[in-house]
């Protein structure tokens, strides 16, 4: 699984993936995932461009799995100072502020839970994010 580029399913705007590993013991593929330079920070409350970096954070979130291994991205991200709304999160688009999961694994839940329990849906996700916390 080492061999299988992933790139191709973390195509988000601005950032580029640094680094992908798979345990397979764990069966957990995590990414690290950093802002793209080339791309001015965008704050999430206006949209506005070209805000200042403030500074730099990490957090960790789910995202849908790879085949059958469970998924986490740690993502670099920045705080920015706007001109309008003050030092804010800049804007990533797979990701809410604020968020443990992806957009994408979010509506993926949000469908599930129309056909299935939630505890279905926790067995089949197995959303053990508490056991992850610790990166550093
Ligand atoms: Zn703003």
């Amino acid at each position: 699984m080492s061999q299988i580029q992933l790139n191709a399913f973390f195509d988000f705007c601005r950032v580029k993936v640094m680094k992908q590993s798979y345990d397979q013991e764990k069966k957990l593929v995590t990414m690290t995932i950093n802002p793209d330079k080339r791309y001015d920070p965008v704050c999430h409350h206006c949209q506005q461009r070209g805000a200042k970096i403030h500074s730099y954070h990490e957090r960790m979130v789910r995202d849908l799995n790879c085949f059958d291994a469970q998924t986490v991205l740690w993502i670099g991200y920045r705080t920015v100072k706007c001109t309008t709304c003050g030092n804010t999160v800049e804007e990533l688009d797979f990701v809410d502020p604020g968020k443990r999961i992806t957009k994408r694994l979010a509506q993926y839940l949000l469908f599930l839970c129309k056909v299935m329990t939630s505890k279905e849906i926790t067995k089949l996700s197995s959303l053990g994010l508490e056991n992850r916390q610790s990166h550093s």
